[in-house]
């Protein structure tokens, strides 16, 4: 029941993601998490870790973008400081941002990757659009209440794979 949901690639934090390997396969964007992914949850911009990593994207000749579930101010400021496009309060795992997203760049849902820390948001927002779907572990344990909650569920489907 939840192979569905099993992520494609799990990954400790973004800087361990192999970008090269992405590029091969035929990836054109990376569609990435901002909170918990690149960001814990009270820094509101960039570190020098996260540009370098936006840098790596970009010179593998892949796009990039950002979404959120977060509030627009945030989200854009966070976008801005790197230069690349964010979409904010996407209601992942909701398709609509999605879909706006894949028009904006021009590109289909094959050729897209989403990387995230949420299994119940970012994991099944890429799932429902057929795109590679990386799970990197959460920056912070300092979690608002619902994505706490989601966490438990989060860990249990984990063990289900690992059971297997
Ligand atoms: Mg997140």
């Amino acid at each position: 029941m939840f192979d569905y949901l099993k992520p494609d690639l799990q990954i400790a934090s973004y800087q361990q993601l192999d970008v090269g390997m992405l590029q091969r396969a035929g990836i054109e964007l990376l569609i990435c998490d901002i909170d918990n992914t690149l960001a814990v949850h009270d820094e509101k911009l960039p570190g020098a870790n996260v540009s370098e990593f936006v840098r790596k994207v970009q010179a593998a000749n892949l796009k990039f973008c950002l979404i959120s579930n977060n509030r627009e101010e945030r989200v854009r400021q966070y976008g801005e400081a790197l230069g690349v496009r964010s979409y904010a309060f996407a209601l992942k795992p909701m398709k609509h941002t999605y879909r706006k997203i894949l028009n904006d760049f021009q590109v289909d849902a094959h050729q897209c990757a989403c990387l995230g820390d949420q299994l119940l948001t970012d994991g099944l927002g890429a799932k429902r659009m057929k795109m590679l779907m990386i799970l990197s572990q959460p920056l912070s344990e300092k979690d608002i209440i619902y994505t706490r909650i989601n966490r438990h569920a989060e860990r249990w489907i984990l063990k289900q794979f690992e059971k297997r």
